[in-house]
């Protein structure tokens, strides 16, 4: 068994040679609109991953036999938003992409998809954006500001076009945003895995970057998130739609919004661990 290098995810390779998928921090924790913290969660989703078995039974897979590379954190200075987007949309080009890999990212907060999702729309113009979410994040403002964890799918919509956009789970927003997203995007409030079972013939052969926002579980299942809105489906109904994708062609993925300061148990942490897993591993088909 290789040995694992010290903070890294589980089962992660030592160099970055021969890998295919790519696993990077992304901390920004700058727009969040009530509990700050999912900084904190790179660093604590890695420390959690030590809990869980490589090998996956659902996928019947192991993770040992996917080489994946932990490359870290993203470094960026904190209270420049713009300057950190950049840094992020860099890195994962640069890094990843340039060197024919995929990228997962750990948030941080949701707006990292921003970057993430241009830079993989950049590669693969046909790009379609699956998002797994309690909120719409279809502000076209926030407080001002157009560019928050409140209006980062607006803008990713603006990306890839709303056509391209399926969000699931969504149970909070706006009248506008819910408006916005019941004629524009392919928008499926409150249910996830049913919705997801229908579309999935339309997102086969097409290039899909995966977004999940932890708070899309109930806070019975996922406490330690910035913004808990009760009514959410449970882990196991995540984790099996995070499976159900492993037929998919996933070319891009981030899991964001989970707050270690504000969890319990690590109850967050270990899910959000386990859905990376279960991502890394149906990734790892495809881009062998
Ligand atoms: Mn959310
Ligand atoms: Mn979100």
């Amino acid at each position: 068994m290789p040995l694992v290098s010290e903070g890294a995810f589980i089962a992660s390779q030592h160099s970055p040679e021969g890998c295919r998928l790519v696993l990077l921090g992304a901390p920004l924790d700058a727009t969040v609109s009530f509990r700050p913290g999912s900084r904190f969660a790179p660093a604590h989703i890695r420390q959690i991953s030590e809990s869980l078995e490589e090998y996956s039974p659902t996928l019947a897979a192991d993770l040992g036999d996917i080489p994946f590379y932990d490359a870290g954190n993203i470094n960026f200075a904190f209270g420049n938003v713009p300057a950190a987007l950049a840094t992020i949309h860099r890195v994962v080009k640069s890094q990843v992409l340039d060197r024919g890999c995929r990228p997962l990212l750990l948030g941080g907060e949701h707006l990292v998809t921003l970057p993430a999702v241009a830079a993989v729309k950049a590669r693969y113009p046909e790009l379609v954006v699956v998002q797994f979410d309690a909120h719409a994040d279809l502000r076209s403002h926030y407080l001002g500001e157009e560019q928050s964890h409140a209006t980062v799918m607006r803008r990713v919509c603006e990306l890839v076009g709303a056509g391209n956009l399926y969000q699931f789970g969504i149970r909070s927003g706006t009248r506008e945003e819910f408006i916005f997203g019941q004629e524009n995007t392919h928008f499926f409030p409150y249910e996830v895995l049913m919705p997801l079972k229908q579309v999935l013939p339309q997102l086969v052969g097409r290039p899909v970057y995966v977004t999940v926002d932890i708070d899309v579980v109930d806070p019975a299942y996922a406490p330690g998130t910035g913004t808990p809105e009760p009514g959410g489906c449970s882990a196991r109904e995540l984790l099996l739609a995070i499976d159900m994708l492993a037929n998919l062609n996933i070319v891009g993925f981030d899991l964001v919004e989970v707050c270690p300061p504000a969890d319990h148990s690590d109850i967050t942490a270990a899910l959000a661990a386990k859905v990376v897993r279960q991502a890394l591993l149906g990734m790892g088909r495809m881009a062998s």
